[in-house]
């Protein structure tokens, strides 16, 4: 099987008013004119710019996401939002275990699983992000830490077409670190190896995102990493020049 297009995502968190849409329109127009080459593109923005930014992008070549959905479609869930909401308002893609929500809001593998799936069902993709803590690192466990997240986060059942998994260490995110080449080849593999088995060969299609402080400097070496399929980017999506500086590596 061919290695599956690459995505590169950002993952704007609790940043944005509504000025923020130029830097989202100046994104879209270098996407348009080549310089994310044959990478996908998505942007997700806080939910009060989700339906602005996809009207922005309708018809290009940059997707919208969101960071995150409640499980269930519709009910008493005050301050919540659904996936089916997200579809309304034009999201293609959702973010769902990032670690800050799986922190500060205790968001468990089940809870997580249970988000993703609702994504999609609402015809959405799901990109669903796991990770060790720099304590487990430092105790040898990050390949075990994140095995069981992918076991507890997905399930068997989800179309491999509708998943991407980000695999972001808790400690690289919006620290300035990042892993070795070599850590990070030998985490993408371990979740590669439990998506072959859990969806068989389509899981080899399945897109595997690196995220945690890429920037223009370290995007070349960790895009080439074996089994990293694009990237899951911070702060460096905030401004059009570092996003495009991390797409266009797959110029
Ligand atoms: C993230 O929060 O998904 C992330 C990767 O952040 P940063 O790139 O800022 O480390």
């Amino acid at each position: 099987m061919s290695a599956p297009r690459p995505l590169v995502a950002g993952n704007w968190k609790m940043n944005g008013l509504k000025a923020a849409l130029v830097e989202l329109a100046a994104i879209r127009d270098a996407v348009a004119a080549g310089g994310a080459g044959r990478a996908e593109t998505a942007i997700c923005p806080p939910f009060t710019l989700v339906a602005a930014a996809a009207d922005a992008c309708k018809g290009s070549a940059l997707a919208i996401g969101a960071q995150d959905c409640h499980a269930k479609v519709s009910g008493a869930h005050t301050g919540d939002v659904s996936a089916q909401m997200l579809h309304d308002a034009g999201a293609t893609y959702v973010i769902v275990g990032h670690s800050e929500r799986r922190a500060d809001h205790g968001e468990t593998d089940a809870i997580v699983r249970a988000k993703a799936a609702a994504v999609i069902k609402a015809g959405l993709t799901a990109i669903v992000c796991v990770g060790e803590t720099k304590d487990e690192r430092l105790a040898g466990q990050a390949a075990a830490i994140v095995g069981g997240q992918i076991d507890g986060s997905l399930d068997p059942d989800f179309p491999a077409t509708h998943l991407v998994v980000a695999y972001e260490p808790v400690w690289a995110i919006g620290t300035g670190l990042t892993p070795t080449a070599g850590d990070v080849a030998e985490i993408h593999a371990v979740i590669r190896q439990k998506l072959l088995k859990a969806y068989g060969p389509k899981g080899g299609a399945i897109r595997i995102l690196y995220g945690g402080s890429v920037k223009p400097s370290n995007a070349a070496e960790l895009m080439g990493v074996k089994n990293v399929d694009g990237a899951l980017v911070g702060g460096a999506s905030l401004k059009c020049a570092d996003f495009m500086g991390i797409a266009g590596v797959y110029k």
